[in-house]
């Protein structure tokens, strides 16, 4: 089944903060506990327009640790035969594929998971009520586009 795929970091190349995925099969939202993101120097346009929306109406994030990240992920496509995760920036899948590396030389297993990078703009989106660089809502803005991209309406 199709997941899209939305991450928001520390800017550009900065460590993760959130992870969002959103499929037909479901949704997985996880977030770093405050005591990890209060240790990152957070970039201060993060602060404004991701921190403050880290949590909002209909998008409430399971709160892990960033080790954690990789484990909440597997068990959340455990199920699925052939999981597709689909994203609009590299960074995104970047940052998936880290969360299953576990330390080194030994990886979280995922059964044939794919993954694909596809030029849509998420935004502006015409679900109501949806919150720009909140992970989750993203990732619906994504999953929404593409639906609408395929003429699947
Ligand atoms: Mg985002």
């Amino acid at each position: 089944m199709l997941y899209c795929l939305d991450c928001e970091f520390n800017g550009f190349g900065g460590e993760l903060i959130s992870l969002a995925l959103s499929g037909e099969a479901g949704e997985l939202y996880l977030c770093r506990p405050h005591a990890e993101l209060d240790g990152l120097d957070l970039h201060p346009w993060v602060e404004e327009h991701v921190l403050a929306i880290l949590e909002v109406k209909e998008a409430r994030p399971v709160v892990v640790a960033l080790e954690d990240f990789g484990r909440a992920i597997q068990a959340f496509l455990a199920n699925d035969p052939e999981p597709c995760v689909i994203a609009d920036w590299p960074e995104d899948l970047m940052h998936l594929m880290q969360c299953l590396i576990i330390s080194p030389g030994q990886m979280l297993r995922i059964p044939d998971l794919s993954l694909k990078l596809i030029q849509v703009s998420a935004w502006p989106t015409d679900i109501q009520g949806a919150v720009q660089h909140n992970a989750l809502w993203d990732a619906r803005a994504l999953s929404r586009a593409l639906t609408l991209s395929r003429g699947e309406l």
